[in-house]
């Protein structure tokens, strides 16, 4: 599978975080996935990369033209695409993807999150978006969506648009798990 990973830049995390980035990079690689990413080196973009890379895995870094200016990108990855925008990049992160996982992150990670769950709703998207939950980081985030649901901002059976898992090692069982999104995405995107 190509997996497109979104995470974090931050640098000042908790270890925890860290370890988790590096062991779901470790065990995409070492099940011959190939990981999709922002292509950065530092914070939990990094210790992804860096996970997958000592397992020999692929890594695909896609990065825009003025953080390669500045050198943001990872130096050991073996396949670096230079995108002209941020829009781009998170274009060519999900196109042909076979899956997401949103790792923790900031202010990017969930702008790229949310894009692919629209993306998913709109029947633009149909593959699993899976949440990694260290540390319960995305609770506040699922108390959220389930309020956008009551509130009849979206139906109920939209959650099923994406799960949590709490370990790296419970992400791609839950993937393999996960069914194709409904072939009735675009009818059903509508609040009834
Ligand atoms: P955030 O979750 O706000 O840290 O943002 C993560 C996303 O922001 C990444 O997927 C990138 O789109 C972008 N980003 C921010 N800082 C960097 C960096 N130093 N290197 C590469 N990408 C970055």
């Amino acid at each position: 599978m190509r997996i497109c990973v979104y995470c974090a830049s931050s640098q000042m995390c908790d270890a925890a975080y860290h370890a988790a980035a590096r062991r779901l990079g470790e065990l995409l690689a070492e099940d011959g996935h190939v990981i999709v990413y922002g292509g950065g080196a530092v914070g939990l973009m990094g210790s992804l990369a860096d996970g997958a890379l000592t397992r020999g895995g692929k890594v695909i870094g896609i990065i825009p033209r003025f953080m390669r200016e500045v050198e943001w990108q990872h130096a050991g990855i073996e396949e670096l695409e230079i995108v002209e925008d941020m829009r781009e990049r998170k274009h060519r992160l999900l196109t042909g993807s076979d899956a997401v996982v949103a790792l923790p992150g900031g202010c990017g990670t969930l702008e790229e999150l949310f894009e692919a769950i629209t993306l998913k709703r709109l029947g633009l998207y149909f593959n699993p978006i899976v949440l990694l939950n260290t540390h319960d980081f995305y609770a506040p985030l699922q108390t959220f969506m389930q309020k956008v649901i009551d509130e009849r901002f979206m139906n109920p059976g939209h959650a099923a648009m994406w799960s949590l898992v709490d370990t790296p090692e419970q992400v791609l069982p839950e993937i393999q798990r996960t069914p194709k999104w409904r072939e009735d995405a675009r009818d059903y995107a509508v609040v009834r």
